[in-house]
């Protein structure tokens, strides 16, 4: 993602308060993509996609995350597993075969939709 969009997407989401609600219901399909995506390369776990979400410019509450988490695992595109490696316990979540599914035909869908949303709408102006 770009330091363009991320201020455009934070800009949003903060300055408005309005519009901060109304784009949460856009913002939560973004960060299950961004899940699907990093957990498609690794093993991931809460506080790290907490930070790498932050990275891009988004503030996830655990009490979003963790549900989010939750229903992915639910739908079998995660599959999560108790880390006990460390002082405290956490779970690890990785993509499953279904998950890469789901991740390829998104992937596809994104490029239609980026096609058309940005790469369209900036040829018209
Ligand atoms: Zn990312």
């Amino acid at each position: 993602m770009t330091a363009r969009t991320q201020l455009t997407i934070t800009d949003l989401g903060y300055r408005n308060t309005v519009v901060k609600t109304e784009t949460r219901e856009i913002l939560l399909a973004f960060w299950k993509v961004h899940i699907l995506h990093h957990a498609s390369e690794e093993p991931i776990h809460g506080q790290w996609i907490t930070a790498e979400l932050r990275r891009h410019g988004y503030e996830i509450s655990p009490g979003t995350l963790y549900p989010l988490l939750n229903r992915m695992a639910r739908y079998g595109w995660l599959a999560c597993r108790k880390n006990s490696g460390g002082a405290r316990a956490r779970k690890d979540y990785r993509l499953t075969t279904a998950g890469r599914k789901v991740l390829a035909l998104v992937r596809e869908q994104l490029e239609e939709l980026h096609d058309e949303v940005v790469s369209e709408a900036k040829a018209k102006k």
